[in-house]
This record gives C-alpha cells, structure tokens and sequence, in this order.
C-alpha cells in the first residue's frame, strides 16, 4: 500500500492548489486580452447592469441610461 507521510500530503496539496490557481490565473489573463482585442473601442459595458454605452468624447464620467449611475471610461480592457 502507498504510505504517505505528512510533509508528501502537505506537498501534493499545496501543489495542485498552486496549479488551480495558476491555470485560472493564465485563463482569466487569455480572456482579458481577447475581450479588449475584440471588443469595440467605441463601446464599453456599464459596470453595474451591464448595458452597453457610447465611449464619451470629451469626459471620461459617463451616466448608464439604463440605471443611471456614473462610469468611468477606462481603455485598459478588463472583465
Ligand atoms: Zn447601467
């Protein structure tokens, strides 16, 4: 039978929870980039229900038609 002792247990748990982190990490990443690659650079999504709004001209303070509240325009990309 396998035996395992505490220190090889601590070891191949942190390993494989380090790896899930790891890979959400990478994938958050890869789909980040191909939102901002793909998305529009003259609309952005309001941060609160999710409507689509017109980048602003002059100021980068927008008000959401749909809910009203304030957003802030930011060409960083991001979820
Ligand atoms: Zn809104």
């Amino acid at each position: 039978m396998l035996s395992l002792t505490l220190a090889w247990f601590v070891f191949i748990y942190l390993t494989i929870f380090l790896a899930g982190i790891l890979v959400l990490w990478i994938g958050y990443e890869m789909l980040r980039k191909y939102l901002s690659s793909t998305s529009s650079s003259q609309h952005f999504l309001c941060r609160i229900c999710g409507a689509s709004l017109t980048k602003p001209e002059t100021n980068t303070i927008l008000s959401c038609p749909s809910c009203g509240s304030l957003n802030e325009y930011n060409d960083q990309g991001g979820l």
